[in-house]
């Protein structure tokens, strides 16, 4: 948790710097969508908004029901979440701790850009940590977080997705300092007039619209993507963060493996994201206690479970992520 000397709780947060104006290349021949430029690819992503002073706008009416749903389903009471909780992603810690954390939480003895930015885009393969990222950027601003999932808003929410978001940012707004994780914030981001009836399209500039209230940007009509201050590439584990990741799975099972067992592993395991890292030892847990009576996890169990677990993206899909990572991400 945020020490008390950090100030974050009272620490007067400054605008965030404007967004630079920019034209992006148009990615697979799509045309600009209204309202603003399009969000080039959909790739699974996860917005975070900081919300660390009031809004300009509060609403008026908000129903006492959507409140109730909102404080019982969308603020998180997990548990804190560590840096180090998370394996590898080394350089994207730094640039969230330099960029994001360090001037909201140290305002007064940070020297860099004068304004902090309030805006994150993660995006990446799934189960690659996106949310514990944003779990463990919560915990460290010592903040309420906020979790509702894009697709959800359409689906299951469909009829009152407008009101929902609006008394989400108005929770947001209420318990700060807070942060707002969007999860598969694609289907919002690159929604397109038409599309769902209108309502993706009439979600997307809503949730537009906070993003440069919280930003207090001054360019309000630049590509969707470009809203946010830093965007990362959360890209799957490396062969060190996998042996970790794997260490610690099969620590929390009775498990007989060797360093050399574990290293070759890590080196079969690329391209895996840390989920189906998981998903793997559980798979090689269960077929071990399947046998009598019930031996430790053995090196041969996580062979056979590598015929149940397989990486969902293959090295095309992997490419592309690099792809827009190189067009669009924050250089880190
Ligand atoms: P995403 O949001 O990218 O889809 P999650 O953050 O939900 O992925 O990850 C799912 C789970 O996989 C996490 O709760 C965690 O147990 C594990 N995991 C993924 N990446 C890592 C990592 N880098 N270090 C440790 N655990 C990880």
């Amino acid at each position: 948790m945020v020490s008390p000397s950090y100030g974050a709780r009272d620490a007067p947060l400054r605008p965030a710097e404007p967004f630079e104006k920019f034209s992006p290349p148009l990615a697979n021949g799509e045309r600009a969508a209204e309202p603003g430029p399009p969000f080039p690819l959909r790739l699974p992503s996860k917005a975070l908004v900081f919300s660390g002073a009031p809004l300009e706008e509060q609403p008026k009416n908000i129903d006492p029901l959507l409140l109730e749903l909102v404080n019982t389903k969308v603020v998180e009471r997990g548990p804190p979440v560590q840096w180090s909780d998370i394996a590898g992603q080394v350089s994207v810690k730094a640039a969230i701790e330099e960029e994001l954390l360090w001037p909201i939480l140290r305002p007064s003895s940070y020297s860099g850009a004068n304004h902090p930015l309030r805006t994150l885009l993660l995006f990446g393969p799934r189960g690659t940590g996106k949310t514990l990222l944003s779990r463990c950027i919560s915990t460290q601003l010592g903040s309420t977080l906020l979790r509702v999932s894009g697709t959800t808003l359409l689906s299951t929410w469909k009829a009152e997705a407008e009101k929902i978001l609006q008394t989400v940012f108005f929770v947001a707004n209420c318990r700060q300092p807070s942060v707002v994780l969007i999860t598969e914030a694609e289907s919002l981001l690159a929604a397109r007039v038409g599309e769902d009836g209108g309502q993706a399209s009439s979600l997307k500039s809503q949730l537009l619209s906070y993003l440069d209230n919280v930003a207090t940007s001054s360019e309000h009509n630049v590509a969707s993507h470009r809203r946010f201050g830093t965007r990362l590439y959360i890209a799957p584990p490396d062969g060190e963060a996998r042996r970790h990741i794997l260490r610690q799975a099969l620590a929390q099972q009775s498990c007989c493996l060797s360093e050399h067992e574990l290293a070759a592993l890590a080196q079969r395991t690329e391209s895996f994201s840390g989920a189906e890292l998981l998903r793997l030892c559980q798979h090689a847990e269960a077929t071990a206690r399947r046998a009598l009576p019930g031996p430790p996890t053995s090196y041969q169990d996580l062979e056979k479970a590598f015929c149940k677990v397989h990486p969902a993206m293959s090295q095309k899909e992997l490419d592309l992520f690099l792809e827009w990572d190189k067009m669009y991400g924050t250089r880190h």
